[in-house]
């Protein structure tokens, strides 16, 4: 797998999240210079100090979806709030968004709570009908069993996040956890995402540190769902069409 390979970035924060620092339309240019074809925006859940209201989200309607080589997604990186899964969006919030990822994040409603309750929130979490991605599975803090969490993902059509901003900041330990993950994921054939996890608008589409985790685990281009347009449409519609068999 090389860079050229990843045509989507789908795990990027803008302004509106408190610590991120560029625009939405800053976000846009900086990924068309990249060369890419979509781009997600995922501001953090309200739980995070410093993030937005949920009228952030509401209002994404009024933002144009077309640009130039360019579609956008406007979504959520959803914080889990227990071990139900539950999140800090609600359900007709969620409804709105083009992509909705879930994750644990300090300070936001869930703290590590031990392998066997945070196995528990993340399985919770992949059978939650609108949760998209899961970010950061590979993040040390919250230690997790793999061996549960990623069967339950493949099931329920989640796909396992290699976050590259975890490698380069304070997810300390997060490279060796997350090839294993790589691996486990490989294994089971779930659905995995090479994402960058940008908080400023250069640093859209680097994803150095995760393509050396995809070949570490020997992980091909069937293998990763943002390689395509195609694929990564399938897979949102897949988790659409499980919500709607549920109803
Ligand atoms: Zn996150
Ligand atoms: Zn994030």
């Amino acid at each position: 797998m090389e860079h050229k390979d990843i045509v989507a970035d789908l795990h990027t924060h803008t302004i509106a999240s408190g610590h991120a620092f560029s625009t939405v339309a800053e976000m846009v240019t900086g990924a068309q210079q990249k060369g890419l074809k979509m781009l997600a925006i995922t501001d953090h859940g309200p739980n995070l100090p410093g993030g937005p209201h949920l009228y952030h989200f509401s209002n994404g309607h009024i933002i144009p979806r077309q640009y130039p080589g360019l579609e956008l997604l406007w979504g959520v990186e959803a914080n889990i709030v227990d071990v139900e899964g539950n999140l800090d969006v609600p359900e007709q919030y969620l409804d709105l968004l083009d992509i909705v990822l879930a994750g644990f994040h300090p300070e936001a409603g869930y703290d590590n709570r031990g392998i066997e309750d945070n196995t528990r929130a993340f399985i919770a979490a992949v059978r939650h009908p609108r949760v998209q991605i899961l970010t950061h599975p590979g993040n040390p803090y919250y230690p997790v069993d793999y061996e549960r969490v990623i069967p339950a993902a493949k099931a329920y059509g989640t796909a396992i996040e290699i976050n590259n901003s975890s490698f380069t900041g304070f997810r300390k330990g997060s490279f060796e956890v997350c090839c294993e993950v790589a691996k486990i994921a490989k294994r089971h054939g779930a659905p995995l995402v090479i994402n960058s996890d940008a908080h400023i608008a250069c640093q859209i589409g680097t994803f150095d540190k995760s393509l050396e985790v995809a070949r570490i685990a020997g992980l091909e281009v069937s293998d990763v769902i943002n390689t395509s347009i195609e694929s990564i449409r399938a897979h949102l519609k897949g988790k659409k069409a499980r919500v709607e068999a549920c109803r």
